[in-house]
This record gives structure tokens, C-alpha cells and sequence, in this order.
């Protein structure tokens, strides 16, 4: 299956090198030249459990030297979704698949608005990654990884596409109900990452304080309460699933931690602020999620006016 990563930062490179090893023809593309340049002179560095391996990848600046797709994966950050898809449209036949393993809400919205929703599935991993410098990561996290047609179908493409990812040991299965897991995987998120940002927190300290317990529960609460109105199943206990995920990455800072440390964009918008405008759409009251937002969001200004 000819692959076409667009984003080729933590996660679009664990992917795209390890799919690589694997014999796929893979392309990673990226708009940060300085990142595919490393790349294409040195090929990928993968830091992995002590041990770092490097990885002769493909890589472009641009979609439009690559032809066209089997597969387009989408590995932006979520403020960059809209214009990561138009872009990637070059790569586009009549059966290309396109897919998101992105976090938050909205992904979809935003690929189906330019592409045929009859061509796009939806996924959620449990993988970790942490870009270290130009042509350089860190494999950080192992996790499930599920994908699932938008109409909950189990179809062969479904199947061919979890299989490749099995192949190189990123265990995939395939869902009947992925918009659900997409919103599971959205507690998480909701739970942990504005709070440690805000906090200068690493994860595991979130469990050292009822305050943040208390904070923890409020936002996930909040957030299931618009889930169920919306019709979503949200299976198990989901502040047991914040909590073992938070155990089980104890040291580390989160994604939105570290865009605040560098001061960059963060992904708040699809994350608590999804839940904010989902629960404005229904009527609801989400305190504690727009107070999160809301702080994160003001922060975000500084940068731009520093
Ligand atoms: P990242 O910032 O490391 O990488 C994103 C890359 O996209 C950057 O290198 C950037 O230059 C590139 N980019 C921006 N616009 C582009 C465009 N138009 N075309 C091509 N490339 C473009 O981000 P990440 O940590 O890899 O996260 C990607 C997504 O995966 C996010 O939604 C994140 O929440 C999700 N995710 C991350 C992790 C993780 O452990 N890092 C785990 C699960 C899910």
C-alpha cells in the first residue's frame, strides 16, 4: 500500500519509519525543510527503548513530486488539518483512502469538507512519540491503535490497512465503533493535558493532590455528560482509563505542556474547546472546560504579542 504521510513531526515519523522497515512504499512529507532535509541527508534517527536506529525514509517538502496514494495519512497537528488536506489532494485517484490517527475532535469535519467522505476512516492510537531535533525522535509510548469506517462497516480495506500497521508491530485492530473510541481517547486528553500544561506539570504529578483529582474528575465529567447527549458509548470507567493512562506516563510532560513550554500553538481547540462548543451547541454548561480554554487560549495571545 503506497503511504503518504503529511506531517512528519513525532508521531507521522514513528509511523512512516517503521512502515518503511517493513518493505511499504512510504512517503513522509512535511513543510519544515530543515526537518526533511536532515532526514533525506542522514535518514530518521528513532530512539527506541535506549537503543537508536536509523531509517532510510522517503521524504518531501511537497506532496506534488509523489504521484498519487494508496493511502494518505494525516499526522498534522489539528490547527493545521484544513491546510494539510488541501494540500495533499495532488495525491488523490479514484480509490485513495484517507485517514486520521490525530487527537481531538473536528479531524473529520475538516477532511470531509474536501474530500469524499465515502474515502475516509477515522483511527485513534495509543502510540507516543517525541521529536527530539531535525531528523531525530523518540519512540515514548505503546499503545493499541484502532481504525473504523465512518459507518462503523468492517470492510477489507479496513482490514488491509490494520494489517500493515501489525506488520510492524503497531497493534491495530479494527472498530465497529470508532467514533466512540475517538471521544474515549478525547477524555483522556480532556482530563490531562490543559491541567499539566497549566500546572507545569509531568503527568504523574496530577495524582498527587485531591485538588487535581477533583480538577481531573470535573473536566472529564463534564465532558462525558455532552458524549451521551451526542449518543456516544463510552464503555468502562473512564476516569480509571485517565488515571492508568497518567500512571503508565508518569514522567511525561504532555504534548500541550510542551507547546506551552515553546511556546507554540496548542491543540486546546480540539480538545476542552471541543467540548465548549459542543456543549454550546446543546445548550449545556461546561464551567470547568471553558475556564481551562479559556486560560490556555489567553496564554497562547502572549506568545503572539511577545
Ligand atoms: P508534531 O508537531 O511533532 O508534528 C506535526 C508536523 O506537521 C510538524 O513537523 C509540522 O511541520 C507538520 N506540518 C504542519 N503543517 C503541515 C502541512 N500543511 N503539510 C505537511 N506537514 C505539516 O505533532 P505530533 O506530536 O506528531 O502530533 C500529530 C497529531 O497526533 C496531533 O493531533 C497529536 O495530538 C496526535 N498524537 C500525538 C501523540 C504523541 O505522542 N506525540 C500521540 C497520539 C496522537
Amino acid at each position: 500500500m503506497k503511504t503518504v504521510i503529511i506531517g512528519a513531526g513525532a508521531m507521522g515519523s514513528l509511523f512512516g519509519g517503521h512502515l518503511t522497515l517493513s518493505g511499504e512504499e512510504v512517503w513522509l512529507v512535511d513543510v519544515w525543510k530543515e526537518h526533511i532535509d536532515a532526514i533525506r541527508s542522514k535518514g530518521l534517527a528513532i530512539e527506541e527503548k535506549g537503543e537508536t536506529r536509523n531509517i532510510s525514509v522517503n521524504a518531501a517538502t511537497d506532496a506534488r513530486s509523489i504521484g498519487k496514494a494508496d493511502l494518505v495519512l494525516y499526522f498534522v497537528k489539528t490547527y493545521h488539518t484544513e491546510k494539510a488536506v488541501k494540500d495533499s489532494l495532488v495525491l488523490e485517484k479514484e480509490d485513495t483512502l484517507f485517514l486520521t490517527l490525530q487527537n481531538g475532535l473536528g479531524n473529520e469535519e475538516i477532511i470531509c469538507k474536501q474530500v469524499d467522505r465515502k474515502k475516509v476512516i477515522l483511527g485513534v492510537t495509543g502510540q507516543g512519540a517525541t521529536l527530539l531535533g531535525p531528523g531525530s525522535i523518540r519512540h515514548a509510548g505503546w499503545g493499541k491503535t484502532s481504525v473504523g469506517e465512518l459507518d462503523g462497516k468492517i470492510t477489507d480495506r479496513l482490514n488491509r490497512v490494520a494489517q500493515m500497521f501489525r506488520k510492524v508491530e503497531i497493534e491495530t485492530d479494527v472498530s465497529f465503533r470508532i467514533h466512540d473510541l475517538v471521544w474515549e481517547k478525547l477524555l483522556v486528553n480532556v482530563g490531562i493535558n490543559a491541567l499539566a500544561a497549566l500546572l507545569e506539570f509531568k503527568n504523574g504529578q496530577l495524582l498527587d493532590h485531591p485538588e487535581t483529582l477533583r480538577l481531573m474528575e470535573a473536566l472529564v465529567n463534564e465532558a462525558i455528560e455532552i458524549a451521551k447527549k451526542k449518543g456516544i458509548r463510552i464503555e468502562g470507567n473512564p476516569m480509571d482509563r485517565v488515571k492508568a493512562v497518567v500512571e503508565a506516563t508518569r514522567e511525561n510532560r504532555c504534548s500541550m505542556g510542551q507547546d506551552l513550554d515553546y511556546k507554540r500553538k496548542t491543540e486546546i481547540d480540539a480538545i476542552n474547546g471541543a467540548v465548549v462548543k459542543e456543549a454550546k451547541r446543546l445548550g449545556i454548561s461546561v464551567p470547568y472546560n471553558l475556564m481551562i480554554t479559556d486560560l490556555i487560549k489567553v496564554i497562547e495571545k502572549g506568545f503572539h504579542q511577545g
